[in-house]
């Protein structure tokens, strides 16, 4: 399960498949990192640096946070695709394809000026959010999504 959680500048990325349950993450911050609550990570409750040095601390990766620089990513359903914008401009985006096998991500890219900000991640988890919570299955034909599924 692939799910983003957005507060401020901040996006927290969560990849399930990784969890080894360690719960550093629960004793870490226990207000913000609760797995009986859902959804189960909640970022209203605790302050961002105690949030930040906590997700460091996941042995796995399964948790991972970055910086949003100020750049905005929406899902466009109708469009099959995920898009990262800088103000009104289109920066980046992650397209994919409905078949009968399931959704295929087959391009993933953003503006090279862009780089080293995570972009490309929060795009393609903004797709397997969306294939997930509608139980299609994924099929990462992107060499970025192939690579971030460890495919
Ligand atoms: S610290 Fe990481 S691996 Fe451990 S329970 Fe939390 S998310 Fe899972």
């Amino acid at each position: 399960m692939h799910r983003l959680y957005v507060k401020e500048d901040i996006t927290v990325f969560w990849d399930s498949d990784r969890c080894r349950h360690a719960k550093r993450c629960v004793t870490g911050c226990p207000k913000v990192f609760d797995f009986a609550r859902r959804p189960w990570i909640d970022l209203s409750q605790d302050e961002m640096a105690r949030i930040w040095q906590t997700i460091e601390k996941c042995p796995t990766g399964a948790l991972s946070i970055t910086y949003n620089h100020g750049i905005r990513v929406a899902y466009l359903e109708k469009e099959q695709r995920s898009v990262a914008y800088d103000g009104e401009r289109e920066i980046g985006e992650c397209r994919y394809q409905v078949t009968d096998e399931g959704w295929n991500i087959y391009h993933t890219e953003v503006d090279p000026a862009y780089g080293g900000k995570q972009i490309a991640k929060r795009l393609v988890f903004a797709v397997l959010e969306q294939a997930e919570r509608k139980k299609a299955a994924v099929i990462p034909s992107c060499s970025y999504a192939a690579r971030l599924l460890g495919s």
